[in-house]
């Protein structure tokens, strides 16, 4: 296994790209791997790429994703300096929802990304990425509330595509994204503590 991130994405992505684990590879014209830093604060995790997406092999890229580039904006982001991906990075046909056993055989590459970039901050799109972390929550009860799981952050968010069709859950998704340099902030913060605690063991150690 290639032993620094940058390495262990372009490896998974190349499995991805060749990837028949599923009923989707037969209908993709290009898998979406993911796009983004290796050393990425932020990952953020949509649902399966889209009409766009499966043409350009690139995730967001279509109307949703211009939202979520201008959500990036205001936060003084761009897309290089976070982590992209999907739960299932080949196109369901005619945009139907990924079936379980499908993001069930996906899961591998998306745990590989997560595990290669270490993420502080990982962002949930939608509710097939939502359930990985929050399996029985609604997205109306808990979105933009940060929860610890291990070493990271997890922060639900509704889906910007959610935003292009329910004009109301704009304003909501804008809000909850305003607030993801605080969480990172917090988790940077909450990482030196961790460092800290573990000294008194090394100086008993003398
Ligand atoms: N919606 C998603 O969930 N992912 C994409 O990559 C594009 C649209
Ligand atoms: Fe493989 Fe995932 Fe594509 Fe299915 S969706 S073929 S598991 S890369």
């Amino acid at each position: 296994m290639p032993d620094n991130a940058a390495e262990r994405l372009d490896d998974v992505a190349s499995r991805v790209r060749v990837c028949t684990k599923c009923e989707l590879c037969r209908g993709r014209t290009l898998a979406v791997p993911g796009s983004g830093s290796s050393s990425a604060e932020i990952m953020f995790i949509g649902e399966a790429p889209g009409w766009n997406e499966d043409k350009e092999g690139v995730p967001f890229v279509g109307a949703a994703g211009k939202f979520l580039n201008e959500m990036l904006a205001a936060i003084d982001l761009t897309r290089d300096e976070v982590f992209i991906t999907n739960v299932v990075k080949c196109r369901p046909p005619g945009n139907r929802d990924p079936l379980p056993d499908e993001i069930l055989a996906c899961r591998q590459y998306l745990d590989e990304q997560i595990e290669a970039i270490n993420p502080r901050v990982i962002v949930t799109l939608g509710r097939h990425s939502m359930a990985r972390w929050f399996p029985n929550e609604r997205i109306s009860r808990i979105h933009g509330q940060p929860k610890e799981f291990g070493a990271q952050l997890v922060v639900p968010m509704f889906h910007p595509a959610a935003a292009l069709h329910q004009a109301s859950l704009k304003s909501t998704i804008e809000a909850d994204m305003l607030k993801l340099p605080r969480f990172v902030a917090e988790a940077r913060e909450s990482a030196v503590d961790d460092e800290v605690e573990e000294e008194p063991e090394q100086l008993r150690l003398f």
